[in-house]
């Protein structure tokens, strides 16, 4: 089971997910796990707990092999 964050409703759940799939065209393809919010059914990213108080840059999540 994967934590899932819910930004609508702030929620955060647990779901298997899903594997999501896309050509970006800046980027080429791409790939996250996502799943349904239990409660507004929208489509919500992974929940990344952060411990420690790195900078996180925001950038896409990306499988692309460079
Ligand atoms: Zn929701």
């Amino acid at each position: 089971m994967n934590k899932f964050y819910c930004t609508r409703c702030k929620n955060i759940f647990e779901a298997e997910g899903i594997k999501k799939e896309w050509i970006d065209s800046l980027y080429g393809p791409c790939w996250k796990i996502v799943a349904k919010c239990p409660l507004c059914n929208s489509e919500c990213d992974e929940y990344r707990a952060s411990g420690s108080s790195k900078k996180e840059k925001t950038l896409p999540s990306c499988g692309c092999s460079l």
